[in-house]
């Protein structure tokens, strides 16, 4: 479905056709579109009119009289770059599709699809978003799922974002472009996973800080610090990476508040304290059934947005 990389480099080159792209510069194209960079795209009103809901309602104002044969086709001059509007004309004109493997292709393109209302490139974008060039930045992608309002790509956002940390900075200026309903949404489920766990943390058969505890061997009254050592640190790693991934292991095999807890014993009886393997099991099974997405919302999704007026 990608485009060859000769085709993506072409566009980059100097267009020697008196400014037309190479591939939209048929002579009987009826209209012209100027990039922000003076590229020229000579393509048929007929496509327009037929995939853009902006155009259509351009065309349907009063136009130039259709007798006139022999004037050149009128430019309108759009504010999208050209790599944008080559996007956008190759999907609509049934042409190799370019690369969208970056954010940096992708978001000038959902801009301008929204814009022109051109729901052909819109839908070729969402089915492309779930690739791993753009999985990898989860955060991102959640942004823009929330933002056109695709909620099956939202929920698997907000999943691929649990090992994210939302409190670094590098994450601010995303987490801004995020609406106020989206934004609280994932803030809640990454808090709603690490209290879970904190939560079940206090309960059987975990000692927690309601009256003393004593050895289950020996009965005498047991100092139990190192397991709240322990419950601290795995709650501020779920707070870092609500994944918790990282909990079960390295956590709970290397970090030194964990050997520091699987090493004490009663002062009375020297048994060990704590029941690793029952431990590891109990938490790990707590993490596994922590929810892993933000909850579905009720249409509609996003406000309803209206298109916006090109420059002509
Ligand atoms: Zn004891």
């Amino acid at each position: 479905m990608q485009a060859e990389q000769e085709d993506h480099l072409k566009s980059e080159q100097e267009h020697s056709n008196g400014g037309l792209h190479p591939l939209f510069s048929s002579e009987d194209g009826d209209i012209v579109l100027g990039s922000k960079d003076r590229v020229l795209f000579r393509v048929h009103s007929y496509t327009l009119k037929t995939t853009s809901g902006w155009f259509r309602a351009m065309y349907s104002l009063p136009q130039r009289s259709a007798t006139v044969t022999d004037v050149p086709p009128e430019t309108i001059f759009v504010d999208e770059d050209s790599a944008t509007l080559e996007g956008l004309l190759r999907m609509v004109c049934g042409l190799p599709v370019p690369r969208l493997d970056s954010y940096d292709i992708i978001e000038p393109i959902l801009h301008a699809a929204e814009k022109y209302d051109m729901p052909g490139p819109m839908s070729i974008v969402r089915a492309l978003v779930m690739t791993p060039p753009l999985l990898a930045e989860p955060l991102r992608l959640y942004a823009i799922a929330c933002r056109y309002g695709w909620q099956d790509e939202a929920m698997l956002a907000s999943r691929y974002t649990l090992t994210l940390n939302l409190h670094a900075p590098e994450f601010r200026s995303t987490l801004q472009k995020l609406s106020t309903d989206a934004l609280l949404n994932l803030f809640q489920l990454h808090r709603t996973r690490r209290e879970a766990l904190r939560k079940r943390l206090d309960d059987p058969p975990f000692v927690n800080d309601n009256g003393d505890t004593s050895c289950s061997n020996c009965g005498s009254l047991v100092d139990y610090h190192t397991w709240r050592e322990l419950k601290y640190v795995i709650i501020m790693e779920m707070d870092a990476r609500p994944l918790g991934d990282t909990v079960v292991n390295p956590g709970l095999l290397e970090w030194p508040a964990a050997r520091a807890c699987w090493a004490a014993k009663c002062i009375n009886c020297d048994r060990v304290l704590y029941d690793k393997t029952l431990t590891m099991r109990v938490i790990r099974e707590c993490i596994e059934q922590l929810p892993t997405t933000i909850d579905p919302l009720p249409p509609p999704y996003p406000p309803p947005i209206l298109p916006r007026g090109a420059s002509i």
